[in-house]
């Protein structure tokens, strides 16, 4: 498995922390440290653009600005708010989520990854976002952007025919976690891979870090 050098890993993460300085993203869900709004964005935020989720969570929160509020909350009405995100499930999923989360921990989410994950609708990236942006966990969160950007910076392609996380990406994505500043910088993995290391066009010439990344080497 990939050792990262100190100075490598140095170099990404200060290029990505200075990039994120004048190139951020603003959410509303980036201003809450709420494991309850944390857990619906992402959930709305799965398969889905958010400037299109955006609108739609401002509105639910407002709603149902807690998980009591949400568990009281009649399904038809869920479906009707969610209805332009599309992948109607979700409104059940997180009415069950509700449920499960008041019957089985009081209504508190819980701070750690096994329990978390035994929620409904709660996957391990769901938790990861959990951990680190509600309880300042240093978690590493892979979605398939970052997953991309890692394979290309240090060249992880062949060491994986699955099309989500590999062992391998998981092992650099955890290395590379500053401690302390995990929030900041997967913020800055989740909108340097989104707007620069794009899926099609990667801007590799302007890039920060085509000077280490193996792909824009040819390697
Ligand atoms: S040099 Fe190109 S491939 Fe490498 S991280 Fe930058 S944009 Fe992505």
């Amino acid at each position: 498995l990939i050792d990262i050098s100190q100075s490598k890993k140095n170099f990404i993460q200060c290029e990505l922390l200075f990039w994120f300085k004048s190139n951020k993203r603003d959410y509303p869900w980036r201003h809450t440290k709420d494991p309850y709004n944390i857990s619906i964005a992402e959930i709305f935020l799965r398969q889905t653009f958010a400037d299109k989720v955006t609108p739609i969570y401002t509105e639910f929160i407002k709603k149902y600005p807690s998980i009591f509020a949400l568990s009281k909350a009649n399904p038809l009405d869920l479906r009707s708010i969610i209805h332009p995100l599309g992948l109607l499930y979700r409104a059940e999923q997180i009415k069950e989520l509700a449920t499960v989360l008041i019957i089985k921990f009081e209504g508190v989410f819980p701070n750690e990854r096994a329990p978390l994950e035994s929620l409904p609708g709660i996957g391990p990236y769901t938790a990861s976002a959990i951990l680190c942006f509600a309880f300042g966990r240093d978690e590493a969160m892979i979605d398939t952007n970052v997953l991309r950007l890692y394979r290309r910076i240090f060249n992880s392609f062949e060491h994986s025919t699955k099309k989500g996380p590999d062992k391998m990406t998981i092992t650099i994505a955890k290395q590379m976690i500053p401690m302390g500043l995990s929030k900041v910088y997967n913020l800055s993995l989740l909108d340097f891979s989104a707007k620069v290391c794009t899926h099609y066009s990667p801007r590799c010439t302007t890039c920060p870090l085509n000077l280490i990344c193996l792909y824009a080497k040819g390697d």
